[in-house]
């Protein structure tokens, strides 16, 4: 029988999955819902909408998720452009050109509404909407989504496209209400930004965000305060106007290309070392380091030796090479010094990309407080106050990154089967099994979850592999003729295991970041981020399915 005609008619016969959506008693029925329509999101929609009915919720009035969201001075990717962007079309990919080997916020946001047009999936978004609460019905095997405009809808399966870094982490101190000025978060940025000309302004956070905003609201501001708690490295990112040639060898070798991203972190034209740091003499290690900071992408640096990311002497002669790299460039030797990280080791922490980020402290009206040493106890009326002073501010940016990884799912209320919800599950930490499951929470999938190579891959690529993926285990479940998918908690703990294992291998063990919650007082959990590399976490998935959904329960 054609597997369309034979979809379910499960418990309750009068809810089948439909290709189509309808209305019953003011309740909406689809097939699947996709929460968010950031670049996973808006995949998931295209994907799944070619066999089911979708309805794709999203918090903001535009889609493109974090780069809708992260508009603040100086957002950038820090990926090459031709690499980070859709591969699942051709055309899209010959049709598309990106002004500059490393986009800025406004050529992303633009990317995604482009893709939303051209694919006309703007029909199945709803915007400026949020999903408030969600149950899982275990009478019918459907889940009921309510969603901040009142709406109710039932469906088979959601697929959660949240994102890692969209809930914004908020720093906790009192009296923000008794500030005269304004405060802003760099995620919940204005559309029309912020005239920060003659203004005192102060910034919390120099992590990825904060190296990039800095330099740009410097050149603006009458004065601009950062408040450190611990450094960051970063390098130059090395950003500059596409050329032509360089454009044209990516669109005559996407498939390869794309081919070799998956078989590794999602990049490619990367130069992998195949050497350890300690095959070289100091001089022939200075050489090869320099050619890395200068090598105008990214990351290169880390891979200077083969050993940058498993071995702690590696680690430091990099470090320490990227520790004289600021004291060299910043000119008052205290900044210099409090800008040097010696807490943790470089890479323990995603590396930072940025445009003058050092050079901008050689400004007269910029200034560096530390408040590892002096925290910031309290907003005021005028400002902000640490432990031995008040510092008089007309705006405060707080950089202070996201409750990453589970933030936004457990934020959203979620009851699984037996009324367990699933910030109450992951209370002591998140569980999975294989980043796409959560054991008692059945057909619901997420893109990104916890315990995925995350930020450690390139996110568009292996977001699209993600919805590949969820799309064939819900191409199965429906020409298998079934109704419920759900992990086993003996698989949620051999996912942990391998999770933890091979985050022992990697010196990010060495650093408290969002990788592992550190950067939340008070979030428990081991490490969130699967370190094992894209490819293998690839297989692993590959072989869950082919050894019959091992780890999973169907029915
Ligand atoms: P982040 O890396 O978590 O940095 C947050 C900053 O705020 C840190 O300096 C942190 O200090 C500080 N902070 C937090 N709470 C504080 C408190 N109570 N008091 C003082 N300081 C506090 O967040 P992010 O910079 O937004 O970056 C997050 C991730 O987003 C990055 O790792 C990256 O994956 C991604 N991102 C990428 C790009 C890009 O592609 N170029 C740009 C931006 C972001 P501590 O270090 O002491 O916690």
């Amino acid at each position: 029988m054609d597997f369309r005609a034979a979809k379910l008619l499960i418990k309750a016969d009068c809810i089948k999955i439909i290709k189509g959506n309808s209305v019953t008693n003011s309740i909406e029925h689809t097939d699947i819902v996709v929460i968010g329509a950031g670049f996973s999101g808006l995949y998931a929609v295209h994907r799944l909408r070619k066999d089911y009915a979708v309805i794709c919720v999203e918090a903001g009035d535009g889609v493109g998720g974090t780069w809708y969201w992260n508009r603040y001075p100086g957002a950038r990717v820090d990926i090459e452009s031709v690499e980070y962007s859709y591969s699942f079309d051709k055309t899209l990919e010959q049709e598309w050109s990106w002004p500059e080997y490393f986009s800025a916020q406004p050529d992303l946001e633009r990317y995604a509404n482009h893709v939303a047009d051209r694919f006309d999936l703007r029909k199945d978004i709803r915007l400026s909407t949020i999903v408030t609460r969600m149950t899982f019905d275990a009478t019918i095997d459907r889940w009921n989504v309510h969603t901040s405009d009142g709406k109710h809808i039932i469906c088979k399966y959601v697929v959660a496209a949240t994102g890692s870094l969209s809930a914004a982490n908020t720093p906790p101190w009192p009296g923000r209400e008794t500030f005269k000025g304004q405060i802003l978060h760099t995620t919940e940025w204005p559309r029309e930004g912020i005239d920060f000309s003659g203004k005192r302004v102060g910034q919390i956070g120099t992590g990825s965000t904060g190296i990039q905003a800095a330099p740009i609201i410097a050149r603006e501001a009458a004065h601009l305060t950062i408040f450190q708690r611990t450094p960051a490295f970063s390098m130059p990112s090395g950003n500059r106007p596409m050329d032509a040639e360089h454009e044209q060898d990516w669109k005559a070798n996407y498939p390869a290309r794309r081919q070799e991203m998956l078989s590794n972190y999602g990049v490619s034209l990367m130069t992998r070392p195949e050497r350890s740091a300690h095959e070289y003499t100091p001089e022939e290690q200075r050489a090869i380091l320099e050619k890395g900071w200068t090598s105008k992408s990214a990351f290169q640096l880390m891979l200077a030796f083969n050993d940058v990311m498993t071995d702690k002497a590696a680690n430091d002669i990099v470090a320490e090479f990227a520790r004289e790299k600021i004291r060299g460039i910043v000119k008052d030797p205290v900044t210099a010094e409090l800008l040097c990280p010696k807490t943790y080791p470089i890479g323990g922490k995603r590396l930072c990309n940025d445009a003058g980020y050092y050079e901008m402290y050689n400004r007269d009206n910029v200034s560096l407080v530390d408040v590892a040493t002096a925290p910031i106890v309290a907003f005021t009326e005028k400002g902000l106050r640490t432990a031995d002073a008040e510092y008089e501010l007309d705006i405060i940016i707080t950089a202070t990154g996201f409750d990453a990884v589970t933030g936004a799912m457990a934020r959203i209320a979620i009851e699984g089967v037996n009324g367990q919800t699933l910030a109450d599950k992951w209370a002591n930490g998140p569980t999975t099994h294989l980043g796409f499951m959560v054991a008692g929470f059945p057909n619901l999938f997420m893109v990104h979850g916890p315990m995925t190579p995350g930020a450690q891959a390139q996110m568009i690529t292996t977001g699209e592999w993600q919805v590949d993926f969820i799309g064939r285990i819900i191409d199965d479940m429906e020409q298998g003729g079934l109704s419920r998918i759900d992990a086993t908690v003996e698989a949620e703990q051999r996912w942990a295991d391998e999770v933890q294992s091979v985050s022992q291998f990697t010196i990010h063990r060495f650093a408290d970041s969002w990788y592992n919650g550190k950067n939340i007082d008070g979030k428990k959990g081991g490490f969130m981020i699967y370190v094992g590399g894209f490819p293998r976490f690839a297989e692993l998935c590959e072989e869950a399915i082919q050894a019959n959904y091992e780890g999973f329960l169907r029915s």
